[in-house]
This record gives structure tokens, C-alpha cells and sequence, in this order.
């Protein structure tokens, strides 16, 4: 396997800060919870692994790109059959931008079922085996145990981390719904694509720039919707908007963690409708692929309005850029401008 050396990729990014010390916290948190095992010796095989590839990475990318030069074999791989690189993504998002920047003629797989929840997905043996024949594959470290230890039994040629480039904080992975982090990764998976198949790396250089620039405008859209808005409470039940509010200056809370399947405790609901009744909120927020019930139990008690908003986690929600504009459109019905 060769690991894309993701940091000298990103070296003259100033904007990229890599968070080391918050993704070693965030693994280790996961090891004690028993879902990967220990995080530590992990992280630690991966940098002895990075270490010892430094030299030979490059070589080695190039006489592999000699074999997977000929599409003959590509039948049952991550792909279906098309010549060109085999390339997947864990999980939407990333599959979105991946897909964007490969262009038309390749098909970037999804390990992710259709429909399923990244979170606690589980990979079907088809899929850990076309892992295994992938070109590349785009994923976010520690955020699904499933495919961690997929890459780590049947590893494909390369692996692309977002991680360390979008700056990743405490232990929340969703930095995708602040479209500028996602943007961070356009180049270096152009970059990553290029180095599987040099042949298009025109095509991938500018595709990268044409999805940085919708990026680019999303978020300015975004911004100039929410300038009423700055310092307005938004309630989520799913913990995965931390990024999105930062980025346009509100104030998250949410009543269940960053896992959308745990349920909160009455003493949590009662405790945040004790918040919520002294702050200038009318909505509460739920998910559009979980129950609404956690929202409805709160917005009952307060007498609030519930809205769907959309963490982009899975393929069904829609095009990343319309989902993003239809939440954007909930927060201006659904929050209390200051
Ligand atoms: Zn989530």
C-alpha cells in the first residue's frame, strides 16, 4: 500500500493546520469505547508505516501505475468495469467531491450503503474486496471503525486522509458542512487522482477548481443568508453542525452527542429544555435520515416547531450543494435572529 503523504501535499496551504494532538485524543477516546480497539498502536503503525514509505512511495506509484494502466481486469472492482482509475470514498461527502473531481468518465464507489449511516456502518465482503483492488481511496480516518480496519486487511493502492488536512477538531469528524474545510481537500485529491493516472491530470486540476469555486460561492451565499442571524441559538438533536455554526458565527447546541442513533437520557432532555427556555429559540432541528422523536419530545414540552436539517452524512439526502441551500433556507425560517 502506498499511504499519500498527505502533510507535503498540503505543505503551502497555511490555512490546512493539521491537528495532531486532537486526532490522537479522539482515537484513543474510541479505543476505550471498545468499537476500533486501542487507537494508539494504530496511529503509530500508520506513522512507522508513513516513515518507512517516504522513499520508495513515488516509485512504487509509478511501476504500480504501469499495471493498473490496462482496464482489462477491472470488471468486478470498485468501479464496474470502466478504464481508468479505481477510486472510492467512505462515506458521501467525500464521494461527492471525489466524484466531482474525477469527472464523468469514472465512477467513485461509496462504502457507505446506499441510504446507510456512516457512523456505525458495516462493510459487505464485496465491498472490503474491491477495497482491496481500489486505485485510491478517499476516507476520514477514525471516524468509521469498519472501514479502518478494511483499509488495514485488504489495503488499496492508496489511501487519502482527509483528517489531517481539513483541521479537525476535538473529536468531531463532521467537518464537511463548513463548505470552505471541504474545499481544503479539492487539490490534494486532484493531486491523489493524478498520481493513479497521470493521463488526467489536467482534467482533475480543473475540475478541482470548478468545485472549489461552487464551494466558494456556497458559502458566501451561505453567509450573506445568515447575517442577520449571528450569536442565533441552533438546536440540532445530532451533534454535527459544531463546523457549519462556527464558520457562520451561531451558537450550536444539541441534545444527543456526535452519535445520531444515542438516545438522550431524561435527565439530558430535561436539563436542555431547562436551557432552552431562557434562550430565543422557536425550532428544534432533527436529522433528515434519523427519528424525529428526541425533537418532538422537546419541542412539545416547549412548545416549539420542529425542521429537518440535513447532516449530508448518507447519498440519499440529495446534491451536497442543494442540500446545503435547503438547510440554509430551514435556519432562515427556523432561527431567532438576536
Ligand atoms: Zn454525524
Amino acid at each position: 500500500m502506498i499511504i499519500i503523504r498527505v502533510h507535503e501535499i498540503e505543505a503551502d496551504r497555511p490555512s490546512a493546520s493539521p491537528n495532531t494532538p486532537a486526532r490522537r485524543h479522539w482515537a484513543a477516546r474510541r479505543g476505550r469505547a471498545g468499537r476500533t480497539g486501542p487507537g494508539k498502536p494504530r496511529a503509530l503503525r500508520a506513522l512507522r508505516a508513513l516513515r518507512a514509505l517516504t522513499a520508495v512511495a513515488v516509485a512504487a506509484a509509478l511501476a504500480a501505475l504501469s499495471a493498473c494502466g490496462a482496464p482489462a481486469s477491472s470488471k468486478t472492482g470498485a468501479s464496474g468495469g470502466q478504464a481508468g482509475p479505481k477510486v472510492m470514498a467512505s462515506f458521501y461527502p467525500l464521494q461527492w467531491l471525489t466524484q466531482r473531481i474525477a469527472g464523468d468518465g469514472i465512477t467513485v464507489a461509496s462504502l457507505t450503503p446506499k441510504g446507510g449511516e456512516p457512523h456505525d456502518s458495516e462493510l459487505e465482503l464485496s465491498q472490503v474486496s474491491a477495497l482491496g483492488e481500489a486505485d485510491l481511496l478517499v476516507t476520514l480516518g477514525g471516524f468509521q471503525a469498519a472501514v479502518d480496519d478494511a483499509v488495514s486487511s485488504n489495503p488499496p493502492a492508496a489511501v487519502l486522509d482527509a483528517g489531517p488536512l481539513v483541521g479537525l477538531e476535538d473529536e468531531d469528524p463532521h467537518f464537511w458542512l463548513d463548505p470552505t474545510r471541504l474545499a481544503l481537500l479539492a487539490e490534494p485529491i486532484a493531486a491523489a487522482l493524478a498520481e493513479a493516472d497521470p493521463s488526467g491530470a489536467d482534467g482533475y486540476d480543473s475540475r478541482a477548481e470548478a468545485v472549489s469555486a461552487d464551494l466558494a460561492a456556497l458559502d458566501q451565499e451561505i453567509a450573506a443568508g445568515l447575517g442577520d442571524y449571528g450569536g442565533a441559538v441552533l438546536v440540532t438533536t445530532h451533534a454535527a453542525f459544531n463546523y457549519f455554526a462556527q464558520r457562520y458565527g451561531l451558537e450550536a447546541m444539541s441534545i444527543s452527542g456526535v452519535d445520531p442513533e444515542a438516545e438522550p437520557s431524561p435527565a439530558r432532555i430535561a436539563e436542555v429544555s431547562r436551557q432552552l427556555g431562557q434562550l430565543p429559540v422557536k425550532t428544534v432541528y432533527f436529522e433528515d435520515q434519523a427519528s424525529p422523536k428526541t425533537a418532538e419530545v422537546l419541542a412539545d414540552r416547549l412548545g416549539l416547531a420542529t425542521a429537518v436539517l440535513s447532516p449530508l452524512e448518507n447519498d440519499n439526502s440529495g446534491d451536497y450543494l442543494e442540500v446545503m441551500r435547503a438547510n440554509l433556507e430551514a435556519l432562515r425560517t427556523g432561527l431567532v435572529a438576536p
